[in-house]
């Protein structure tokens, strides 16, 4: 038995797998200048604190009239209270009076309120008895449907914090404070080796026995949707030397190394063998116990994450998942961010082996009561259709024996 093959019957689970790798690497991305309105799923490498209040004027949150409140007690529709209009507030602009008592002025939603005034009545709330005289049906308490100079926000309030992925409206909160530039976790440079005899490029047309390279292409497509730069090197044959080189080269230009294919432990899998030579400690975990993906190859050389994942395009898209994605999310200091899954309802029983994880591609089906249905889309780890066709995979833990018909599931989505 050689070393190699020893190793994959000394399978991890996957948690502890992603651990020992983790340990091994300090998040120490460098960060960068960003334009706030470019920085969508960037990884921010700063806490950041509101420079200001906001709104920092106060606004009316309805169309109506801006009123000094205690002009409208007790106003009911059988006695209103009569108010003069002294001022239309213009969107964008302030008032140029000050309201005295018994006077009131137009202002729309978002309108900023006049000095003297402490309430909007909604203009449903009142009747016109003149041009220039309104009665109010109702009273307003000082502050009703207006919102205070600092309500959304206060100076100095942390409002975004170092390791979250910015959001939409996270670009919209920092930009109404005048948050102009964010820094943010340096893209990484994920270099991407393809390794197989039969692997062609997509141009080409295969000969007999040769099939198209698909890996390159949807880890290249993950790692960009992660945020960060696929490096992709080319397809290289199951040669030694060809290997070394091509993942010599790959480490010192990137920040992060994956190895497609040839991670197992049969003659023409060389992927061990070449993480072994690329530098210290090397490989710190060879097979997990997870299906697909059980000869995974975790390693690090010289300081940089390496990964050896398994030719199966199924096995390469889930290993991806479960190991480089949480990587590079920690590499970036990112606090590592919720997968997005949904609840839905199995329609089929699924066995597992307990001892293994297993991920199961499924489809998602709206019922007609409104609820998700999931069908397992079966298929074996080397058919990429199994996955075009998928949703989202469910998980199989560990522990457990299978699944059946009816189970209540959590589907990660793709
Ligand atoms: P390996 O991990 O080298 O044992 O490869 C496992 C299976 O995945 C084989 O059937 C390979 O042909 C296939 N495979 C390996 N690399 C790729 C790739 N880049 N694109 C598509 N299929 C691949
Ligand atoms: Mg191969």
């Amino acid at each position: 038995m050689t070393n190699a093959t020893r190793e994959l019957f000394n399978v991890r689970p996957p948690a502890d797998a992603l651990q020992v790798l983790l340990a091994h690497l300090p998040a120490q991305v460098a960060a960068e200048h960003c334009p706030t309105r470019d920085a969508l799923d960037r990884v921010l490498a700063e806490d950041v604190a509101s420079p200001g209040d906001l709104p920092n004027f106060r606004r009316s949150t309805m169309d109506g009239f801006a009123v000094r409140a205690a002009d409208t007690f007790g106003a009911s529709e059988g006695l209103p209270a009569y108010l003069d209009v002294v001022d239309e507030v213009l969107m964008g602009q302030s008032s140029k009076v000050a309201l005295g008592q018994g006077e009131c002025a137009r202002i729309a939603t978002g309108g900023m309120l006049p000095d003297g005034s402490d309430a909007i009545v909604m203009v449903e709330q009142t009747q016109a008895v003149g041009p220039k005289t309104i009665e109010a049906l109702r009273p307003v308490a000082p502050g009703e449907n207006v919102v205070q100079v600092g309500e959304d926000v206060r100076t100095g309030d942390p409002i975004v914090s170092r390791g979250s992925t910015l959001r939409p409206q996270d670009l919209g909160g920092l930009l109404a404070l005048g948050v102009t530039t964010v820094r943010v976790a340096r893209r990484l440079r994920v270099a991407i080796v393809s390794g197989g005899d039969e692997l062609v490029d997509p141009e080409q047309e295969p000969l007999a026995g040769q099939i198209r390279d698909i890996n390159s292409y949807t880890l290249a497509a993950l790692v960009r949707r992660g945020g960060h730069e696929a490096c992709l090197t080319g397809v290289f044959p199951d040669e030694l030397s060809a290997l070394e080189r091509a993942a010599r080269t790959a480490l010192a230009q990137s920040d992060v190394v994956i190895l497609s294919a040839g991670s197992s432990v049969s003659a023409r899998d060389m992927t061990a063998h070449v993480v072994h030579g690329l530098g210290r400690p090397g490989v710190l975990v060879h097979g997990v116990s997870l299906k697909p993906g059980k000869p995974t190859i975790l390693a690090v050389c010289s300081g940089k994450a390496v990964f050896g994942l398994p030719g199966n395009p199924v096995s390469c898209m889930v290993t991806y998942e479960l190991f480089v994605a949480p990587t590079l999310a920690h590499l970036s200091g990112a606090a590592i961010p919720p997968r997005r899954s949904v609840g839905a309802r199995l329609t089929r029983n699924v066995a597992s082996a307990a001892g293994r994880e297993d991920y199961v591609q499924v489809r998602l089906e709206t019922r007609a009561d409104g609820g998700l249905d999931a069908v397992p889309v079966f298929g074996k780890s080397n058919l990429i259709f199994t996955l075009v066709r998928a949703t989202g995979m469910l998980k199989i833990p560990l522990d457990a024996g299978g699944l059946n018909v009816g189970a209540q599931v959590e589907v990660v989505l793709f």
